[in-house]
């Protein structure tokens, strides 16, 4: 249905919307700026992560790499760093890629334009319609899943809003609804009504500046709209790491070794690990004894720790492993023949340092935690 029949007083209700948002918004970093690489960069940080933890990344990320060049001409190993512990590691290296290839073809600026945009890795509709709406005045509605529940709500649409039939619905309204005097005001009003006020438990709707065109709030059925996913089972895992600690201090981190549970580390840097099924110390010794030629390593279990990426409910069991001198050769067969080692010390602040997920961090936190009560 068109947006004029839905809303019949669309004038006064983008003008409620947009008065409330200049009220009430928040005062973020990113909000205080037109340059479209800080947009651009917040926008993916945000994806998947709250605002609350993406702030200080944002502003050490931009105090680093203040411009498309400097991000451009980085190497991965520092971009990692500064993105470590935001997670989701394949959205740091689109936008290296993507920032090369503004150096390259964009004269070093964020395109004006939606199909350059797209074109560029990583960037979806909802990252182009945002940057170049709030950058660029471009009149394109930005829909993420905050934008999605207010729009089902206004127009009590049930089902599933993820559905491709769906979502695209929500596109068009979205874009039908879209303020195009103000669409980066608008779409930031919107993203705001929805992390604030209309949330998707106990929305505030006695605080909404849509409540009078809210068709779920007239018919009494916000609790039910949008209809919730079904959550996909927690799968249960478990991962030995082996924490191998030289007379030095050192300690021993590898990259790109199969079979060494490494998508769990989001291929970054690790400790040598293994997927195990039942006598995880027994599993991991023997992973140790082909990788690295350990002779019968004698491994000292640490306290586990809990981890959990999406569905996946992970088990850390690190062991604590003394050894004379670090191996110096990784590959024992074909399979890890492209491994990469990197020592360090001390241990924790050489992890800190360091490019891996927070999954090694909290590996290598308990085994400082055991050195410091052995
Ligand atoms: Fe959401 Fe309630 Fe506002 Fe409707 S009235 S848009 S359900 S907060």
């Amino acid at each position: 249905m068109p947006p004029e029949k839905t809303f019949p007083d669309l004038r006064a209700m983008r003008r409620r919307l947009l008065q409330w948002y200049r009220q009430n918004r928040r005062d973020l970093p990113w909000r205080r700026t037109r340059d479209s690489y800080r947009i651009w960069i917040s926008e993916v940080m945000l994806q998947q992560t709250r605002v609350a933890a993406v702030i200080p990344y944002y502003r050490r990320f931009v105090a680093r790499f203040p411009t498309v060049l400097s991000l451009a001409r980085a190497r991965e190993p520092v971009l990692l760093r500064h993105w470590a512990g935001l997670g989701y590691y394949s959205r740091a290296r689109n936008i290296h890629r993507a920032a090369k290839q503004i150096v390259a073809l964009h004269n070093s600026c964020f395109p004006v334009g939606a199909e350059a945009a797209l074109a560029l890795p990583g960037v979806g509709r909802y990252t182009a319609a945002a940057v170049l709406s709030i950058a660029d005045n471009l009149p394109l509605a930005a829909l993420d899943g905050n934008v999605a529940r207010v729009l089902a709500r206004l127009q009590a649409l049930h089902g599933d809003l993820r559905l491709p039939a769906r979502w695209r619905e929500l596109e068009a309204s979205a874009q039908a609804l879209l303020d195009r005097r103000a669409p980066g005001e608008w779409n930031q009003a919107m993203m705001e009504l929805g992390a604030m006020v209309c949330t998707p438990l106990a929305p505030r709707c006695g605080e909404c500046p849509l409540s009078a065109d809210c068709r779920a709030f007239a018919l009494d059925i916000t609790d039910s709209v949008p209809e919730k996913r079904s959550k996909r089972a927690a799968v249960s895992v478990r991962i030995a790491a082996a924490v191998l600690l030289d007379s030095a201090g050192r300690t021993l981190l590898l990259r790109n070794v199969d079979g060494n549970a490494r998508e769990l580390f989001s291929n970054l840097w690790q400790f040598p690990a293994i997927k195990v099924r039942r006598n995880a110390r027994e599993e991991l010794r023997r992973h140790l004894e082909v990788l690295l030629r350990l002779s019968q390593p004698t491994l000292l279990p640490l306290t586990p720790v809990r981890h959990s990426v999406t569905y996946r409910d992970i088990t850390l069991l690190p062991f604590l492993l003394r050894v004379e001198r670090l191996p110096n050769r990784i590959a024992a067969k074909r399979s890890v023949q492209t491994g990469r080692a990197m020592l360090l010390r001390p241990l924790l602040a050489g992890v800190e340092d360091a490019p891996v997920s927070s999954a090694t961090r909290k590996i290598a936190h308990a085994a400082a935690h055991g050195l410091s009560r052995v």
